[in-house]
C-alpha cells in the first residue's frame, strides 16, 4: 500500500474507534500499531535514518490529520514524534542510535516527560529529578506526574535532572525496563483515556552516556522547543478543522445562521496554520518565541470556538453520546489549553516580557 492508502485506512480505523480511545483506556495498545501501519510515524525523518522523509512541517501536518479524526491518538503521535525529535537533536555524538529504529517500527513508545523541563525554562518550577554520579554513570531518582504514551509493551521516556556536582541539568532517555524505574497505573482521566498517560518514578536508575539526550538542558530546550510546540499546535488545527467540518455537515437551517461566522473561522484557522509551519521551518520561532506563545493561544481560541460553532449547529443531537462525534470533541478540546506550555503560564510569560520591555 502507498502512503496515502495507509493513511486513509488509519483514518477509517480511527473513525471507528475513536468514541472508545476518549473513553476506555483498555484500547491503549491498539493506538501506537496502528499509527506505525498509517505511516504517519515517520514524517519529517529522513530517509537515510529509515523516515519518510519531507520536513517538521510535514509532521505538523500529520499530528493535525491524525486530530481530525481523534485526539487521543493525535496527543499519542505527538508524545511519540517529540521524542523521535528529542533523539533527531540529540547533541551527544555517543547518544544510543538503535533506539531509532526501534521507535519508527513501533517497538518502543517515546514518551516525553518534558512539562517540568519546560516550566523550568520559563522559571515556574524547580526540576523534580535528580542525578547523581555513579561509577557506571549516573543514578537517577524523582517522580513526574503526568506522562503519556507509556506503553505497558515497553516505553523510553525522556525526563530533565539537575545533577548534586552542580554541573548543568540534563536530558536522559529512561528506558523501561531498568532496575528502579516504575510506571503508575493508568491516571483516571475524563477522556483520551487509551492514551498510556500514567505516572513515572526513578529510584536509583543507573545509566551512561549513551541515555544522555543533552549535557546541556536549557539550551537544547530552547532550540527543540519550537518543534516541540509546532507538533503539539499540530492537535488544535486538527481538533478545530474536524468541529468545522461538523459544523459544515449539520442541517442547512443552524448551518445557514452561523455560515459567515463560520467562513471567517475557516479562514482564520488556515492563516494560523501557514504561520505556525513557516515560522517553526524558517527559524522565526526560535528567534522570537513569544510569536510562537502567541500563535498557541490564538489556537487555543480557534479550537474554543470552533466547538462553540459545532455545538450550536449539532443542536441536542451533539449532546447525546457515541453520536458523531460532538461530545467527545468538547472533552478532548478542554484538554487543549492545559497541555503545558499551558494557556495560563504563556499568558503570564508574555505578560512579564511587557512588563520588561516597557521597564
Ligand atoms: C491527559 C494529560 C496528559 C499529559 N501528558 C503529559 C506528558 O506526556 N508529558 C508531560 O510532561 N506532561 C504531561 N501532562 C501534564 C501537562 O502537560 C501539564 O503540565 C499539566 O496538566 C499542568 O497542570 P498542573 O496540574 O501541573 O499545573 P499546576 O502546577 O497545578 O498549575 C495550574 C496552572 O497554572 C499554571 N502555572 C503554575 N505556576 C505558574 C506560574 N508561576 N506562572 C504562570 N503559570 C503558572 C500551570 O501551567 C497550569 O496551567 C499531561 C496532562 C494531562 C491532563
Amino acid at each position: 500500500m502507498n502512503a496515502t492508502a495507509c493513511f486513509e485506512s488509519l483514518a477509517a480505523w480511527l473513525d471507528t474507534h475513536a468514541d472508545a480511545l476518549d473513553a476506555q483506556a483498555s484500547r491503549a495498545s491498539d493506538v501506537l500499531p496502528q499509527l506505525v501501519h498509517g505511516r504517519v510515524v515517520g514524517v519529517g525523518v529522513p530517509e537515510a535514518l529509515g523516515g519518510a522523509g519531507g520536513t517538521i512541517a510535514d509532521a505538523i501536518d500529520t499530528v493535525a490529520a491524525v486530530a481530525e479524526h481523534s485526539l487521543t491518538a493525535a496527543f499519542v503521535l505527538w508524545g511519540h514524534r517529540t521524542f523521535i525529535e528529542y533523539v533527531l537533536q540529540s547533541d551527544n555524538d555517543a547518544f544510543d542510535a538503535d533506539i531509532l529504529p526501534r521507535l519508527l517500527d513501533g517497538g518502543i513508545a517515546g514518551a516525553t516527560g518534558l512539562s517540568n523541563a519546560m516550566k523550568y525554562l520559563s522559571n515556574i518550577e524547580a526540576l523534580q529529578m535528580h542525578a547523581a554520579r555513579h561509577a557506571d554513570g549516573f543514578a537517577l531518582s524523582g517522580g513526574l506526574p503526568w506522562i503519556t504514551n507509556l506503553r505497558r509493551e515497553g516505553f523510553i521516556a525522556a525526563a530533565a535532572f539537575d545533577h548534586d556536582d552542580g554541573s548543568p541539568p540534563s536530558i536522559f532517555a529512561i528506558p523501561h525496563d531498568r532496575s528502579g524505574v516504575e510506571r503508575s497505573d493508568d491516571l483516571d482521566l475524563i477522556g483520551l483515556r487509551a492514551s498510556n498517560t500514567a505516572a513515572l518514578t526513578v529510584k536509583s536508575t543507573v545509566l551512561d552516556a549513551r541515555h544522555r539526550i543533552t549535557a546541556d538542558a536549557r539550551n537544547w530546550l530552547v532550540r527543540v522547543r519550537p518543534a516541540f510546540l509546532g507538533l503539539q499546535c499540530g492537535m488544535s488545527i486538527g481538533l478545530a478543522r474536524s468541529a468545522l467540518l461538523a459544523t459544515s455537515q449539520a442541517g442547512a437551517a443552524s448551518r445557514e445562521s452561523i455560515r459567515a461566522e463560520t467562513g471567517a473561522l475557516e479562514a482564520t484557522l488556515a492563516e494560523q496554520t501557514l504561520r505556525l509551519k513557516q515560522g517553526v521551518v524558517d527559524g522565526t520561532f526560535f528567534e522570537r518565541p513569544a510569536a510562537l506563545f502567541e500563535l498557541r493561544i490564538a489556537l487555543v481560541e480557534t479550537v474554543t470556538r470552533a466547538l462553540s460553532l459545532e455545538v450550536q449547529a449539532s443542536g441536542g443531537r451533539g449532546y447525546l453520546r457515541n453520536q458523531g462525534g460532538t461530545a467527545r470533541r468538547v472533552r478532548e478540546a478542554s484538554f487543549i489549553p492545559i497541555v503545558t506550555p499551558s494557556l495560563v503560564q504563556l499568558k503570564a510569560q508574555l505578560a512579564q516580557q511587557r512588563l520588561a520591555s516597557a521597564a
